[in-house]
Parts: structure tokens; sequence; C-alpha cells
């Protein structure tokens, strides 16, 4: 199905207010539901000042129509003649308050200019008009998208994306529950009307009506999803990073696992990134991947070789077994020992298993138990003119420590180049290389 493009977003915000007109007649019982139906935050919440969106001409800021004064003075997201009359809760709510003709005509005076305005933005077909509010009440919701069942309701695949979007966020949605129904205006063009009723318990204290910790990650998810609804970005194809430090030409982003990495300042220009509030920026997926893919690498090859060294005593009790199946010996050591100069230079297991049994030089004595210590990793640095001791670890105990009969890593490489051009030791490629993990347990079950 195909999402209606949308042109321009409007946002309504009618009880986000908690003032009253100077001179304005009050009592407790209006007091208390200014405190407690009051859509508390929500101007700042669903506002987003300067927040551009490249396809639209203007921003949401300036196609906000906000109303001034709190619902309990004049309710503009009532109807004339709204049902809700009968209960002492249209457009001018009963507390028992005398009001005055001139009062009342006030309030409907005010009622009918914000309905105007509001209808004065939606000015071109393709609008999309967000009806923008939050809830107190006890729900298993988070929260609630509302639309009507006329020629407003937006369509399925647009209920659809905001609803993904929400609840790939972590939100519970509800779908016209526990509310329902959206704004309407009387516009001659063709506009969606959307509701979105936000959960106070997102981002409200109850008692003191005060902003929680919930409130910045709330209003951040907001700004994501005017996002998605403005670029035409699926709703898979999000990602949130934060810009957490910068120096020189570079900056340094954060994704949501805490994972960091350094970027070119130009790549944000090239991309064509916004921040938004809280330093953030919402990239396409494809270009996390790209920015992050680095780290995710490193991170596997970091476990990898965790792997490898806990188990390498085990290994060493099945090398046999290892140097004997193709599948086993052909797996690639986890890093430690490339050499810069070549793009693909890699050891496999059973390579430096032969090297650890043919080679004493590669090996040591262990500290703990004095049993066979092998090397795994050289610090090679050609610069450094001390090079420091190479790695090793006991194949009977486990222990690490330093130290081998070479400090090179080109010692290394010697003896294994020779080794491959004489096809000595050389073993085919096996049609399926195990994995790591997966020759753990094999030496483990037996
Ligand atoms: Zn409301
Ligand atoms: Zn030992």
């Amino acid at each position: 199905m195909e999402t209606m493009k949308i042109r321009k977003i409007v946002l309504n915000i009618p009880h986000s207010s908690v003032y009253l007109p100077d001179g304005v007649a009050t009592n407790e019982a209006m007091q208390s539901v200014i405190r407690e139906y009051t859509d508390w935050f929500t101007d700042e919440l669903f506002q987003m000042p300067g927040f551009n969106f490249s396809c639209w001409s203007t921003s949401v800021w300036h196609n906000t129509v906000r109303f001034p004064y709190s619902r309990c003075y004049c309710d503009v997201e009532r109807l004339v003649n709204d049902p809700l009359s009968a209960q002492g809760r249209g457009i001018i709510y009963d507390f028992g308050l005398e009001i005055s003709e001139e009062d009342r005509y006030r309030r409907l005076f005010l009622y009918n200019k914000f309905r105007e305005k509001l209808a004065s933005k939606i000015e071109e077909n393709g609008t999309l008009l967000l009806d923008c509010h939050s809830f107190p009440i006890q729900s298993q919701y988070d929260i609630c998208l509302g639309f009507n069942d006329d020629h407003t309701r937006p369509d399925d695949a647009l209920i659809a994306l905001v609803r993904r979007y929400f609840e790939g966020q972590g939100y519970t949605v509800g779908i016209n529950s526990p509310y329902s129904n959206s704004i309407t205006v009387e516009t001659p063009y063709i506009y969606e009307s959307l509701m979105i009723e936000l959960n106070q318990r997102l981002y409200l204290d109850p008692v003191t009506k005060e902003k929680t910790d919930g409130f910045q990650p709330l209003k951040l998810c907001i700004e994501g999803l005017y996002m998605l609804l403005s670029g035409g970005m699926n709703v898979a194809g999000i990602v949130k990073v934060k810009q957490t430090g910068h120096r020189g030409k570079m900056i340094e982003l954060k994704n949501s696992l805490g994972l960091r990495i350094d970027i070119n300042k130009s790549e944000i220009k090239e991309n064509k990134l916004r921040y938004n509030s809280d330093n953030t920026l919402f990239i396409s997926k494809t270009l996390y991947d790209t920015w992050f893919a680095a780290i995710n690498r490193h991170r596997e090859s970091m476990e990898q070789s965790e792997i490898f060294l806990s188990n390498v005593p085990l290994l060493w009790a099945n090398r046999e077994m290892i140097l004997r199946a193709p599948r086993y010996y052909n797996i690639d050591v986890p890093s430690q020992f490339s050499r810069a100069s070549h793009a693909d230079s890699g050891v496999m297991l059973g390579e430096l298993l032969r090297l650890w049994i043919f080679k004493p030089v590669f090996s040591s004595v262990c500290q703990k138990c004095g049993g066979k210590a092998v090397v795994y990793r050289f610090n090679d640095i050609p610069q450094s003119s001390a090079p420091s001791e190479p790695k090793n670890i006991c194949v009977a105990c486990g222990q690490k420590g330093e130290g081998a009969g070479t400090s090179s890593l080109g010692a290394l490489w010697r003896v294994l180049d020779l080794w491959r051009t004489r096809n000595q030791f050389f073993t085919t490629k096996a049609k399926e290389t195990a994995s790591l993990v997966e020759l753990v347990e094999a030496c483990k079950k037996k």
C-alpha cells in the first residue's frame, strides 16, 4: 500500500497550558482538573524549534498551533454541540462557577479563532495533522494512536509505520485505545489527522508534575518520528547515535550500545546530516553499518580471540585430531600474527600447532607449572628500538606469561612461508571449515 506523501506536518497542541487569563474565576474543582488533566509538557515534547526538514518548506515550529490557556478555560478539542457538554465537559467546562455572557462570548471567540488558525495551516493537499496529547490514566499502552473513520483517516500504511516505529523504540502502542479519534477542521485541502497520546508515566512525576528522566528519550523518540515521516526512511532504517566528543577534524560518536567510533567531521556534511537536540544524529541503517562495521568486526575478533586463548590447553590436548582434520586444521587463528605488508596474512590453527610442536624457538617455560608455554602474540613494532617480549600461554595450565626463544614475528613468518612454498604440511581447504566454537565443542565431547 502506498503511504500518502506527506508534504507538511501541522501540530495541534490544545491541552498543554495550565494558565487562565487574568481575572478568570476559579475554584478548587477547577484547579484539581487543571492539575490532573493538563497534557503536561506536550508543547515541549512535540515542538522542535529550529527542527527543519529538507523536504518541507517550513519548519514544524511554524506549523504548530498551541492553545495558550488551560482546557478548563476553553477546550478547543471539543466540538460545538459536543456530547460531553451534557456532563459539563463541552467547550466550556462547568465547575459551578458563574460565567458572564461576555466571558462566555470571549471563550467561544477564542475557540473559533483557534480552529480557524489550525485550518489555515492546512494550506496544501498531503498535510498530516498531528493531534498532540498526553494522558494520566492507567493503561497497558505507553502510546495511543487515534483517528477518525472519515475522510481524515490516515491510510493503513501510515498508521502501521508510526506504530512500528514506536514499538521499535520499545513502547507499547494502542490503536484507538484507550482514546479514539483525532481533531478535524474545515478546509478544502486533503489531509490526514492522527492523534498521538503519550502516557504520562513515560515522562511525568504523578505527584510533583515535574519531568522525569524519561522526558528526554521520549522527546528524542518524537524527533525520530518526524525524521521518519519527512525523510521517507523506513522504520528499520533509522539509527540514533550521539556525538560524545570532538578533536580537530574528528568527532566521536556513540551508539546505543555504548560503542564509540571516530569519524571525520566532513562526513556529517557529506551525508547531509543534521544534529538534533542533545547532540543526536539520526542516520540511515546503511550509513550506520558503514561507520560501525569496523568496530563490530573488532569486537567479534576480540571475542574469537578470547575463545581461542581460554581453550589453548584443550586445543593442545586435541592437537592430533586437529592436525588430521582439514576442517579443523584450516580454522583461522584469531588475529595475533598478521603482518602489515600482507592483506591476507592469517595463520591456520594447524600451522600454529605445528609451529608449537616442531619449533621450540616459539615457546618458553610456564612460570606457574613448568609446562610448555607457547607464543600467541608478538608485539612487533618495527619502529620500536626495544621490541617487547612476545606473549605466551601454557598448554598445560593456561597461565599467560611473556617470553620465547625469539621476539621476532618475522621469524615465525619465515618458517610458515617456507612450509607453504614447499607444500610441506599443506592441507587443502576443507569443503567446510569449522568455527572455533564448533571445534571447542568437539574437543569437549571427546
Ligand atoms: Zn489532551
Ligand atoms: Zn602452566
